[in-house]
């Protein structure tokens, strides 16, 4: 599993930079702005943690075969207290999944 950070979407806001436990995740400038970049894509241990703080969801998840989802890909939407998990699978369906985070533990 890894992550792919999208830089056509990154806004370099940094909030990945902060987010990752591993200090992956690092800002360099180039033609197009400041833009998010990982370090080494084979570090990543896919905490989404990054994923949860970006405004723009620039990052998005590898789903491989070992989580049911070869070929697949993963977005994250944060709106208020909800987080929307998108999906987009091989055959290019799509399946969001609404998490209240308020209210995420209570079963
Ligand atoms: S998924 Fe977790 S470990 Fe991987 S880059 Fe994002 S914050 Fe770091
Ligand atoms: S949080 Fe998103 S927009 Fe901000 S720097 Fe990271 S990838 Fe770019």
């Amino acid at each position: 599993m890894s992550i792919r950070i999208h830089e056509d979407r990154c806004i370099g806001c940094g909030r990945c930079t902060e987010a990752c436990p591993g200090n992956l995740i690092l800002l360099q400038d180039g033609p197009s702005g400041r833009k998010a970049k990982i370090r080494e894509v084979r570090d990543c241990w896919g905490c989404t943690a990054c994923m949860k703080e970006c405004p723009v969801s620039a990052i998005g998840y590898f789903l491989g075969a070992d989580l049911g989802g070869s070929g697949s890909t993963m977005t994250i939407h944060k709106e208020g207290h909800y987080y929307h998990w998108h999906i987009r699978k091989a055959d290019q369906q799509e399946v969001t999944i609404t998490i209240d985070r308020e209210n995420a533990n209570q079963y």
